[in-house]
């Protein structure tokens, strides 16, 4: 995977839809592709799109087992409504244990380290395996989700992990999206119409206020120049910014 192809992949999804920038994937990239989702509702159309044209995308979920009830039904809903299965992978047990022994069960509020430490082992982690020799990794980043991704690309060369990232809706907008959940009786998470807009882990989000933008409410508790998820890593290998990069 190069720098290269990420740029040639841009150039060729000129006027492609959703489901044909998919597939320019699966046929350009040699290797395994690899959806995360954390079935919000954007990820929830590129999980309708993959199992509806049977593409060759592994959708993979980080359950951190602290997710709200309304995702784990969704969850079911939707391997029931597609016949498919959304693989998980979890925290290492051992690593989980200590940092619970640690930092407590709900350490996460108390400091942005501890609060990093969790993302660390329940998510971070468990995506490196998930990533673990895959050639592309594909994500429902979009360019509405925050001002800092208004120069977000359909791909970009992950330079970090060594492979091809890829934003199939990074020029939809939310409405766009809802619109086609609609369209199409795409499952979504009843927690949106609620004013859970971006959903991560129940104690880390809350729904958010007329006004606010739409991952206000994630570790609302937090400077917002401290909240970084660190899924989502710059060439170099550090972490973006939560306001920059989605976390599953
Ligand atoms: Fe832990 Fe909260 Fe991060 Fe989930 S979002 S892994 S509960 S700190």
């Amino acid at each position: 995977m190069s720098a290269e192809l990420a740029q040639d992949l841009n150039d060729s999804f000129a006027g492609l839809k959703p489901a044909e920038r998919l597939r320019l994937l699966t046929e350009r990239l040699p290797g395994r592709i690899v959806f995360t989702t954390s079935l919000g509702i954007e990820d929830q159309m590129l999980t309708h799109l993959i199992f509806r044209e049977k593409l060759a995308i592994d959708v993979v979920t980080l359950d951190t087992g602290r997710l709200f009830p309304e995702t784990y039904a969704l969850w079911q809903q939707t391997e029931e409504t597609y016949g498919r299965r959304i693989k998980a992978k979890y925290p290492q047990a051992e690593a989980l244990e200590a940092l619970i022994d640690d930092q407590g069960i709900n350490g996460f509020y108390f400091a942005p380290e501890m609060r990093k430490a969790c993302c660390g082992a329940r998510k971070v982690e468990p995506l490196g395996r998930a990533l673990a020799g895959a050639s592309g990794w594909i994500t429902g980043l979009r360019r509405d989700q925050s001002a800092n991704r208004e120069r977000l690309d359909f791909v970009s060369f992950d330079g970090a992990r060594g492979l091809i990232k890829a934003n199939p809706l990074f020029d939809w907008t939310r409405e766009e999206i809802r619109v086609f959940t609609v369209d199409n009786a795409v499952p979504v998470n009843p927690l949106h119409d609620q004013g859970f807009l971006s959903i991560g882990c129940a104690p880390c989000t809350r729904a958010i206020r007329p006004g606010e933008v739409e991952r206000a409410g994630r570790w609302w508790w937090e400077e917002e120049t401290k909240r970084e998820c660190g899924l989502h890593v710059d060439e170099a290998g550090q972490p973006v910014r939560a306001e920059d990069g989605r976390p599953a």
